[in-house]
């Protein structure tokens, strides 16, 4: 029997400038079989295929966010959260911890964020207090400034008691009568920690299966993971190649991988031309990917590069890690590979961009500035000469339009993010939106680049670099496939093309139809290869 899907009566843009706009795509084994309009829909609807009936509903390319960590949203899950939570006693707050994670089977259980300022009697958690709730599986409790950590008698069982009294730069506190009481700080905090067991395999694979959920359901099809502090690079890669063997993997996965903190880069060199050799994404849906570096901080914590000074901080123009960019960005680039660098401020985009130039690699290994966030002119005939890419994220705008404001001062701040000033130049800009830092619905993201709504305000962020749906969704789509070398394979409806799509309902065009109000959206159905992989409940 053949598995023809035809999908028709709806709206549907393609994202390919030949034929922008289409009445029908028809998929079979997994692919784009054809792609037209009403003339040849008529015979498609009377021979054997499965017809999808969109009643009106819009089809669109599968999303690809360009730039989120799902590992570190999934070992963020291994730890419970409680920043910010009021209890009004110890007890309370520990019934809380055994209600969330009593049951969950971990070997060595995790809790982050906990203050006793946030408890209605003030009163520090101890060691007799968690053993009350948890006498069988060892608990660590680490305060909310993380540097101190309070641990139960089943984790000081577990370490040694000769290193516990050598601690220096810490220490271990004690009772009056003499007995540990759980509280560890600094240099015995680190002790702690250091002895904790990684999480579990299997675990951390289930809960990138819930995190791989989440992202399915907001219809993306594709992702690239810009990697994980949590975890060293060789542990970052193998947990998405265990994914890959064990065929759990349904998201396209393209990784950017760093290099070790000492790492020469000859060896990284080596490692990611064998990792590229083995996962090239048309096998399978891992594929190996960028070099993933660090040029700066954040806007929101002053630390991003500036050319300027931060707004009323004459002294503090940010932070530039110009040590390891200096390391690797010439070899590896000049050796063929893309480099992905987080580079938020002016100065920074700067200066990667002069050491790719350096690094004298071309307009094909299409080297990324990730978050790209404040920009001149300057930068952007910089970006187009050397046909730099940038991975923005619009829902930014959204989040930390104040913050901008408030860092960057009033005209700085209207150089955020000048994303049609980039489309009208020729700079191909992709979308993500750095979950779990931000929402991974990528409605809200082409909501933001089509309004410049910041949240909580009635301002707008330089509404002159508004964009339309359809290049917020190239944005999204297309030039995400471009940044990781797959727009032959997704990005787009073309016949050929892999059948990886979404349907949403509750977006349509106006009048003369053009998109304006997405706010309403929802994805009804995610489709990978032609698989549903999410189809939303009525
Ligand atoms: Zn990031």
């Amino acid at each position: 029997m053949s598995d023809r899907k035809l999908y028709y009566n709806g709206t549907i843009l393609t994202m390919d400038d030949q034929q922008p706009h289409a009445d029908f795509v028809l998929t079979e084994n997994g692919v784009i079989a054809d792609v037209g309009g009403k003339d040849r829909l008529a015979e498609y609807l009377g021979s054997d295929v499965e017809r999808v009936d969109l009643q009106g509903r819009l089809l669109l390319p599968g999303f690809i966010d360009s730039h989120l960590h799902m590992l570190t949203a999934a070992l963020n899950r291994l730890k419970l959260d409680v920043t910010d939570m009021p209890f009004d006693t110890v007890d309370d707050f520990l019934a809380y911890v055994r209600r969330e994670k009593g049951e969950s089977g971990e070997s060595w259980i995790s809790v982050f964020g906990f203050s006793e300022e946030n408890l209605g009697d003030h009163r520090m958690v101890e060691r007799r207090d968690i053993d009350k709730y948890f006498p069988d599986v060892p608990v660590t409790i680490i305060r909310v400034c993380g540097h101190m950590c309070v641990v139960n008698s089943q984790a000081i069982a577990r370490l040694d008691a000769d290193k516990m009294a050598a601690i220096t730069g810490g220490e271990f506190k004690k009772d009056a009568d003499g007995a540990y009481n759980g509280l560890a700080t600094e240099g015995a905090q680190q002790y702690v920690l250091d002895n904790m067991p990684t999480a579990d395999v299997e675990l951390i694979l289930g809960y990138m299966q819930k995190e791989q959920e989440i992202l399915l359901r907001q219809g993306i099809t594709s992702i690239h993971d810009a990697g994980t502090d949590m975890m060293l690079p060789h542990a970052y890669v193998a947990v998405f190649e265990e994914m890959e063997r064990r065929g759990l993997l349904k998201l396209r996965t393209y990784l950017m991988a760093r290099p070790g903190e000492n790492e020469p880069p000859e060896a990284f060199d080596a490692w990611m031309q064998d990792l590229k050799a083995r996962y090239d994404g048309t096998s399978g849906r891992l594929q190996i990917g960028s070099v993933k570096l660090f040029a700066d901080g954040s806007l929101g914590s002053r630390t991003a590069a500036l050319k300027q000074p931060y707004q009323d901080e004459p002294d503090n123009m940010g932070l530039l890690l110009d040590e390891r960019l200096n390391r690797y960005i010439v070899p590896l680039a000049g050796a063929g590979h893309q480099v992905a660098v987080h580079a938020i401020g002016d100065r920074s985009s700067a200066f990667v961009a002069d050491l790719y130039r350096r690094s004298g690699c071309g307009g094909e290994t299409r080297q990324r500035i990730e978050h790209a966030e404040l920009l001149d002119q300057e930068l952007l005939d910089t970006f187009k000469a050397q046909q730099i890419l940038v991975m923005t994220q619009p829902i930014f705008i959204r989040e930390f339009g104040n913050t901008y404001f408030q860092n960057l001062g009033e005209s700085r701040a209207l150089r955020i993010q000048p994303i049609r000033s980039m489309l009208e130049q020729g700079i191909v800009v992709g979308f993500g939106t750095d979950y779990p830092v931000d929402d991974p619905n990528p409605l809200l993201g082409i909501h933001a680049a089509m309004t410049r709504e910041i949240k909580n305000s009635s301002r707008l962020l330089n509404p002159e670099e508004a964009i339309s749906f359809e290049q917020a969704v190239k944005c999204y789509t297309l030039y995400n496939a471009y940044g990781a070398f797959s727009e032959q394979h997704t990005g787009s409806l073309e016949k050929g093309k892999s059948a990886d799509l979404v349907i949403l309902s509750g977006i349509t065009p106006d009048a003369d139809g053009q998109i304006r109000n997405v706010r309403s959206g929802q994805v009804d159905c995610t489709v990978i290869a032609g698989e549903t992989v999410y189809a939303r409940q009525a």
